[in-house]
């Protein structure tokens, strides 16, 4: 049986999110015309590039895992928000996952980040650069209290604060999120100038880094762009809602989400990756 067929046939079925996907046997990016392709939690990406692993004011973390790569867009957006956390002093950004050099659906640990266009950035900016054992096993900060209601005032910078507003007044991005103890906080603290606010969006998890998603690149026809955020700081109603006991959270997070077909353009991607092996 020739192999493309094999990975066809593993595409084409509903595995549990913790099966291995054919994305991560992709070792290069797939060459041509940076394209993101699908929706950010279910897509791929041709011309993707990787991120350079040490920059200055910033330092990619597990590049082990080779998830390091993204659409230029995202990479822009990087060298934007470092160059900004330089001038102003808060420390050094450390860069967790972006996407796989075709992008697509990762083993273990995101549904999303498939496109080019989503990276993790953790919520802590240590004063010196990480050594390569550091950033090989980085310890994340958990920067919210056990019941989920607030931030551990102990661990909470205000540099980190200023990061997530840098990174939410940016022209590209549409979305972060962030656990909703977080969002609170920034809520709490950020004064009259709220604008920012809006894009800052509570979700499960996200206790000690921020996830942040770009636009869909205008020549990128085939991305698939979220609905618009809702209006205001979204400080309301609704953080309110996520901050109540988890048990009467409106949508808890399902336990085994079905795993869609991956778009067309991006079958055929990973379909001729293999062919060409
Ligand atoms: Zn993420």
């Amino acid at each position: 049986m020739k192999k493309w067929y094999l990975v066809a046939a593993a595409l084409a079925f509903s595995a549990s999110v913790t099966a291995a996907t054919p994305w991560q046997k992709v070792k290069e990016p797939v060459p041509g015309a940076p394209q993101s392709i699908g929706g950010f939690s279910n897509g791929c990406i041709i011309g993707a590039q990787p991120l350079e692993l040490q920059g200055e004011g910033y330092q990619v973390m597990r590049s082990q895992q080779l998830r390091y790569f993204g659409h230029p867009d995202l990479l822009s957006f990087i060298d934007r928000l470092t160059t900004e956390t330089q001038a102003n002093g808060l420390g050094n950004v450390l860069v967790g996952d972006m996407g796989m050099p075709a992008g697509g659906r990762f083993a273990t640990g995101h549904a999303s980040h498939q496109s080019g266009l989503d990276v993790d950035i953790w919520l802590q900016l240590p004063n010196s650069r990480w050594s390569d054992t550091q950033l090989k096993n980085p310890k994340a900060i958990d920067l919210v209290s056990d019941d989920g209601k607030r931030v551990v005032e102990s661990l909470w910078q205000p540099q980190v604060g200023e990061l997530i507003k840098l990174a939410a007044s940016d022209r590209d991005v549409t979305r972060i999120f962030v656990n909703p103890a977080i969002k609170q906080k920034l809520c709490q603290t950020a004064g009259t100038d709220r604008t920012w606010l809006r894009k800052v969006r509570p979700w499960f998890g996200h206790r000690a880094h921020m996830h942040v998603r770009l636009r869909c690149p205008a020549d990128s026809r085939e991305c698939e762009e979220q609905a618009a955020i809702p209006v205001g700081d979204g400080c309301g109603a609704e953080l309110t809602s996520w901050l109540e006991a988890p048990a009467k959270l409106p949508n808890a997070k399902p336990k085994d989400p079905v795993i869609p077909e991956p778009p067309a353009a991006c079958k055929a991607l990973i379909v001729n990756n293999f062919k060409a092996e």
